[in-house]
């Protein structure tokens, strides 16, 4: 295996575009990957006929580099609606677009219009993002230039938002962004509404695991598992790569793991991971689905449950549940250092946000997902610089946002920063 070109440490989807637009380049390329199969955070099992993937998560085929690296429409994505299901102190509202809202709730959408002053304060955000509406590259940057980043939370006190739209925004994005306290970077939250007004995020026919197993057909041969890259290091101007069983020597060695293994990988002194952000989805069937819309739930009382939302999986995506039962997912939050909450805690929460019974939800399984996604805070860095030394380079989520999208986008400059070392024509990343 000497005379691999380069070694992607790491299956996950930076790993895979990287090593994927390398080989079609002509390069050859040898995928190492710690765990049993492609993905990484992106992993599906079949559990009693339901499709789980592990952690509520969803694909959104606005991402343009998501449409750059799959055929998404061999992905058969099924959307959810869009708009959410929002459990209030005064009760119950659907908050969606007025067509939409007044289809999936009929008049009882009307109780939930919000007023003049909302709609205005949330026009004032959204602003920077209309201005760049047309832009299909260069958005994040038109953003920071557009007004100084700040936190969510002080982005939205500066436009005096407030009501239930600020409510639902804020716990909408905290599912996303996995925390509520408001401190992720208020340009990452525009551009993560802006990717969700813009396609329909859903899930694959075949569970999210069908994203990175079509980027990983191509590499077929080429991705060897079970191997946990242990120490990389530079020798003589080529890279060597150590595993618990060899050790190759190859040109160039792409670091594409989560920023935490990147970190005690390469040494602390060449990488500092940012904190992490987990969370905890709890998967149910049932036998009679308590809603069929397929919205997001949220519970903006004052005195909630853990859930940060809720929802009936198969009623968006019927292919998640055999026939005749339904799948529902209630996903709380998992701060750094913290314990996930108590699964009854999450049952009783999400019974009272679908309405049903808890008695009804029959647990599948419970995904604790502690390293879930890396802070994003204010001021956003996209971008991060890729290069660690002359042979070596990291990319992921960490690199970019903090997404499946910043993930792809990351792991195709690392692979352009390759080629363009190889053929001298400019600097490494
Ligand atoms: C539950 C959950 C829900 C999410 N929801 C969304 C969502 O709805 N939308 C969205 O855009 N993003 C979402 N994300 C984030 C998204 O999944 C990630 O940003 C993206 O998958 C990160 O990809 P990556 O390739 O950078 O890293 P990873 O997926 O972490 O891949 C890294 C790979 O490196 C391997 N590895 C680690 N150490 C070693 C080693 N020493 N040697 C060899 N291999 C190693 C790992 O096993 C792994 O396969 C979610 C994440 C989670 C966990």
């Amino acid at each position: 295996m000497d005379d691999v070109e380069v070694v992607v440490v790491g299956a996950g989807v930076a790993g895979l575009r990287c090593a994927g637009l390398l080989q079609a380049a002509g390069r050859s390329v040898l995928v190492l990957e710690a765990g049993d199969g492609v993905g990484g955070r992106i992993r599906t099992d079949r559990v009693d006929g339901f499709l789980l993937d592990r952690g509520f998560q969803v694909a959104n085929p606005a991402y343009n580099a998501l449409r750059a690296a799959v055929d998404v429409a061999a992905l058969e994505v099924q959307p959810f609606p869009a708009g959410a299901r929002v459990l209030a102190d005064d009760g119950a509202h659907t908050v969606a677009d007025p067509a939409r809202a007044f289809r999936l709730a009929g008049a009882s959408a009307l109780t939930a219009l919000p007023r003049p002053a909302e709609l205005w304060a949330l026009g004032k955000w959204a602003a920077p993002l209309l201005t760049g509406m047309r832009k299909e590259h260069g958005l994040a940057r038109h953003l920071l230039q557009a007004r100084p980043d700040t936190s969510l939370r002080v982005s939205l006190d500066k436009v005096g938002a407030h009501g239930l739209l600020r409510a639902t925004l804020e716990r909408y994005l905290a599912g996303v962004v996995l925390e509520d306290e408001g401190e992720t970077s208020a340009a990452f939250a525009l551009l993560l509404m802006r990717s969700f007004a813009r396609g329909r995020p859903g899930l694959p026919r075949a569970g999210m695991q069908a994203l990175p197993d079509a980027m990983a057909a191509p590499l077929a041969g080429r991705i060897r598992f079970g191997e946990k890259v242990e120490h990389v290091e530079e020798i003589d101007g080529r890279a060597r790569v150590w595993t618990v069983g060899s050790t190759i020597t190859t040109d160039r060695v792409v670091v594409a793991t989560d920023a935490w293994s990147a970190e005690s990988l390469l040494g602390r002194a060449r990488l500092v991971a940012p904190e992490p952000k987990g969370l905890v989805t709890d998967w149910y069937a049932v036998d009679e689905a308590p809603e069929t819309t397929g919205l997001l739930h949220l519970d903006v009382r004052q005195d909630r449950g853990p859930a940060v939302n809720a929802c009936v999986v198969s009623a968006a995506a019927p292919s998640y549940a055999p026939a005749g039962r339904h799948l529902v997912q209630a996903t709380s939050l998992l701060p750094a250092g913290a314990e996930p909450a108590p699964e009854s805690d999450v049952r009783r929460h999400a019974a009272a946000m679908l309405g049903g019974s808890e008695a009804g939800l029959t647990l599948l399984r419970r995904d604790v997902v502690p390293h879930a996604l890396p802070v994003q805070p204010a001021p956003l860095h996209f971008r991060a610089r890729q290069r660690v030394d002359e042979v070596t380079l990291v990319c992921g989520d960490h690199r970019d946002t903090a997404s499946t999208q910043g993930a792809l986008v990351s792991g195709a400059r690392a692979a352009r920063a390759v080629l363009a070392s190889f053929a001298s024509l400019g600097e490494f990343a």
